[in-house]
């Protein structure tokens, strides 16, 4: 055998446009978190070095995405755009029916009104936040249903830590009855704890249960790009297979799919609702009619819907995702050779930081993964999530407070925004606060905002 060598392991892009981006001073860091009451939802983007706080509508569109735009028909009815995204879809999704929304909340707003019954169990291996909300308002009951090493940040390296248990959830029927269960969710790729990808065959073995017990499946798809590499690359039989080949067989086991596109569909804006019920289609709609806009706009112009079909093309092309995860697991490489602790393998769309692990001696009650997100902010003007105590805590029935399992920092890689140079000044910002981490202690909230499942966005706080 010749040996092949391949020197081009580069990005697959060139740079065209450039955006500036502001150093600022540590005293200015300092004044800036005190005013956001250290609560980086609450910083000014201008005051921010590289900004990592989400991967959510922060992509840099492509020189097609932009030619794409000025095509965009901004007919009210019927616009020329529409079909073009359809038809993307279609080819992506494999399913008959789409109808855009402004966003993926308002896919979620409407899935959940049909699928989430008051009383009824709404499993997923875990909601993200949008549904969950909708759900709750519903009087439905979400929970999560992940496998155990996927709520265990500092649990060995696995291939798909978003798997569901089905164990969890047959033991829900055998509690609660055969018809508890309203539907069935799988996020993928799974963000809550660590953008972990969910397998074919876990996907596979859901729909089967589902199906034997008359329960339907949605998957909610933002990361369905990110979720396909993962499967062809880690799963047995897929090594071969086109992405689109693979993202069309994980949705050939759901009815209905939801997705927000600031993710994996490459633009700044926009959500889709995929189905092949033709029910539910004609329920989403109506329902797209009085929230979101007509049938075929859903709440984006002409030229969003444009940049949206080229864009989910993009994004399941081997040539994207190559780079793409690769970007994301040299951060977790650089990081964990500093001995940094992160939650393991590395995810599709950002690098997970244990918090736990990094700041033992700060209890989870005064927000640990909060800290630390200061912390990196402080240093470096660096700005990352929480997704931990803060935002995931919350208080029972008889008001007593919640932890979450995890305990995160979420350190989110923008699509084909930063180099590894700006990846390269979060490790060694990280690694000199790893190398102070005895010298921290944790923080105190002092403000929660009027709804506690949302308190992440306006929490305030002080430093202990
Ligand atoms: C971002 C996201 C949503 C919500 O979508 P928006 O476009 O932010 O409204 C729903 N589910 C998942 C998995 C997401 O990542």
């Amino acid at each position: 055998m010749p040996e092949i060598r391949d020197f081009q392991t580069a990005e697959n892009f060139r740079i065209k446009v450039v955006e500036p981006i502001k150093k600022t001073t540590r005293a200015q860091r300092e004044e800036a978190l005190k005013l956001a009451q250290y609560n980086a939802f609450r910083l000014k983007a201008e005051d921010v070095y590289v900004d990592c706080i989400t991967d959510s509508g922060t992509t840099a569109m492509s020189t097609e995405q932009w030619s794409a735009m000025m095509l965009g028909d901004e007919s009210y009815a019927g616009a020329k755009s529409f079909y073009k995204l359809e038809a993307s879809a279609q080819e992506v999704f494999g399913m008959p029916y789409v109808q855009p929304t402004h966003q993926g909340r308002g896919a979620d707003f409407i899935m959940a009104q049909y699928y989430a019954k008051p009383g009824k169990y709404a499993v997923g291996n875990m909601h993200f936040d949008t549904f969950h909300g909708n759900a709750e308002i519903l009087g439905a009951i979400p929970v999560d249903c992940v496998i155990d090493a996927g709520l265990d940040a500092s649990s060995p390296a696995e291939d798909f830590k978003g798997d569901i248990d089905l164990k969890k959830v047959q033991k829900i029927l055998d509690d609660h009855g055969e018809d508890a269960i309203s539907v069935i969710i799988i996020t993928v790729t799974c963000n809550n704890n660590g953008g972990q990808p969910v397998s074919m065959a876990n996907i596979r073995a859901v729909s089967e249960f589902a199906k034997a017990h008359k329960i339907p499946l949605v998957i909610d798809s933002a990361r369905l790009a990110e979720n396909a590499w993962f499967i062809k690359h880690r799963e047995p039989g897929y090594a071969d297979k086109d992405i689109r080949e693979i993202t069309r067989e994980m949705f050939s086991y759901c009815e209905t799919a939801t997705m927000s596109s600031k993710k994996d569909g490459l633009v700044n804006i926009g959500g889709l609702i995929v189905t092949r019920n033709h029910d539910f289609y004609l329920y989403s709609n109506v329902q797209a009619i009085v929230h979101e806009g007509f049938i075929t706009y859903g709440g984006q112009s002409g030229r969003d819907m444009e940049a949206l079909a080229v864009g989910l093309r993009e994004a399941t092309t081997d040539a994207y995702l190559d780079t793409r995860i690769a970007q994301v697991k040299y951060l977790g490489d650089r990081l964990r050779e500093k001995g940094i602790p992160i939650v393991e393998p590395a995810g599709g769309h950002g690098i997970y930081v244990d918090a736990r692990r990094f700041f033992p001696q700060i209890p989870q009650y005064e927000f640990p993964a909060q800290r630390l997100v200061v912390a990196l902010y402080e240093e470096a003007g660096i700005r990352a999530v929480e997704m931990g105590a803060c935002a995931f805590g919350g208080k029972d029935a008889e008001g007593n407070p919640i932890w979450p399992e995890l305990e995160l920092m979420r350190i989110s890689v923008s699509r084909r925004v930063y180099t590894n140079n700006h990846l390269d000044c979060i490790v060694n910002a990280m690694e000199y606060i790893y190398a102070h981490r005895d010298e921290y202690k944790g923080m105190k909230m002092i403000y929660e905002g009027p709804i506690t499942a949302l308190r992440h966005f306006t929490a305030g706080f002080e430093l202990l």
